[in-house]
């Protein structure tokens, strides 16, 4: 439908991402890695499936902070979608250590095994705040790839387990500052919203499509005015 009204491709979100997979004709290397497809390009008559989650969340932060994740030491909330995306894309830049870190146990050691080497393992949630600030004591990079903090929700880490010099990453990006991101800065931390990344997936996909460079600003000015709009 969507190519018969001439459009080059289009830009896909939950709960379409994963269901998507199975519909192309083809699929990018990252797409197949991330296990979905959030870009779609029309070509000829077939459909080529790309993800472009995880190149727009390093994006994010080297335009954020510069940051290079080769040598990094990671640890990633959740493992879902966005979880699977962003741990491909920081190992293939070089991640030192990636520890995959979720509410079900099971899903955190998967995703960490389907890393597939010796740099990642996964583990359910620390239950006391002793063990998270064990846990993050020796990190470089946290990334929130679950959905607690949204629309005000409560921080998915308790604030005393977040030292001065880890850089937080939070996916969420509505509210701009999640209560993760308030603590993290309180603590002295860097920290970021999932805003850069939003609208580098996007600029990513618009350059597959059109093979031009993107707009970024201008998209970014889009994205805060329908956040506004929306809150
Ligand atoms: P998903 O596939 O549904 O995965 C959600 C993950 O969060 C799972 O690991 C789940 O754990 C965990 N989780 C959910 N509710 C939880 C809770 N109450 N307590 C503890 N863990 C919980 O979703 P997703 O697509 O990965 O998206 C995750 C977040 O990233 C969302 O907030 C989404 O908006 C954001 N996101 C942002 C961007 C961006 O461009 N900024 C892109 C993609 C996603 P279980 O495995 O135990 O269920």
């Amino acid at each position: 439908m969507a190519s018969r009204l001439g459009l080059a491709g289009v830009n896909l979100t939950i709960p379409l991402k994963e269901r998507a997979l199975e519909l192309m004709d083809i699929l990018t290397p990252a797409a197949r890695r991330a296990g979905a497809v959030n870009t779609v390009s029309f070509m000829g008559g077939r459909m080529e499936g790309h993800s472009t989650d995880g190149e727009g969340f390093l994006q994010s932060l080297a335009a954020g902070w510069g940051w290079s994740s080769r040598g990094a030491r990671v640890v990633v909330l959740g493992a879902g979608g966005a979880a699977r995306s962003v741990a491909f894309a920081l190992a293939d830049a070089g991640a030192r250590r990636i520890m995959v870190v979720n509410r079900s146990p099971a899903r955190a050691a998967a995703l960490a095994r389907s890393l597939g080497d010796w740099r990642a393992a996964g583990r359910g949630l620390p239950s006391r705040a002793a063990d998270w600030r064990l846990m993050l004591a020796n990190a470089d990079l946290l990334v929130n790839a679950t959905p607690i903090g949204m629309h005000g929700g409560p921080s998915p880490v308790p604030a005393g387990a977040l030292a001065r010099g880890l850089a937080v990453a939070d996916l969420v990006y509505n509210p701009a500052r999640t209560a993760l991101l308030l603590a993290a800065r309180a603590r002295g931390c860097r920290a970021q919203n999932g805003e850069g990344m939003l609208v580098q997936q996007g600029a990513l996909a618009l350059e597959r499509w059109t093979h031009r460079r993107a707009p970024v600003e201008v998209m970014r000015g889009a994205l805060r005015e329908a956040l506004n709009t929306l809150s």
